[in-house]
């Protein structure tokens, strides 16, 4: 039997020098793809060169709720870039509530628009939930399947 990583984060620089040990281990254990999630658009390219690299990477592009306050005013053009130019998913996006201070109306603002190109573009998306599932659920219930 073959498996897919459906989430993990190959271009933190923790471990990015270790890429082909990484691959080589999951390849031993038929970890046959790992889908790499982009967290900010600082890491979009890195993503993307990942999967050039490494056959095995599938990447995903988005924001994450913790990163919501590093966009750029263009960061949606830069986003549709991405997902229009290499074959992958949405995400890692979401809302996290978990920091009484984060800026709520930023995750929801970020995150619904990443359901909406989801829908759009027929891309799955890697959702990160904490503290926030009435919200989450409310949001689902609101934009539909
Ligand atoms: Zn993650």
């Amino acid at each position: 039997m073959n498996f897919i990583d459906s989430h993990c984060h190959l271009h933190d620089p923790r471990i990015i020098s270790d890429i082909p040990g990484i691959e080589d281990r999951a390849s031993i254990a038929n970890v046959q793809y790992m889908v790499s999630c982009a967290t900010m658009e600082d890491n979009f390219e890195l993503t993307a060169q990942l999967s050039k690299d490494f056959q095995s990477i599938l990447p995903c592009f988005g924001i994450h709720p913790w990163f919501v306050g590093s966009i750029s005013s263009q960061w949606k053009e830069r986003l549709e870039h991405y997902l229009l130019t290499y074959p992958s998913g949405i995400g890692e996006t979401g809302i996290d509530f978990t920091d009484k201070t984060c800026d709520r109306e930023a995750q929801i603002k970020v995150f619904l628009h990443h359901l909406i190109l989801a829908r759009e573009l027929e891309r799955p998306i890697n959702i990160h939930v904490r503290n926030a599932w009435d919200t989450f659920i409310h949001i689902l219930k609101k934009t539909g399947k």
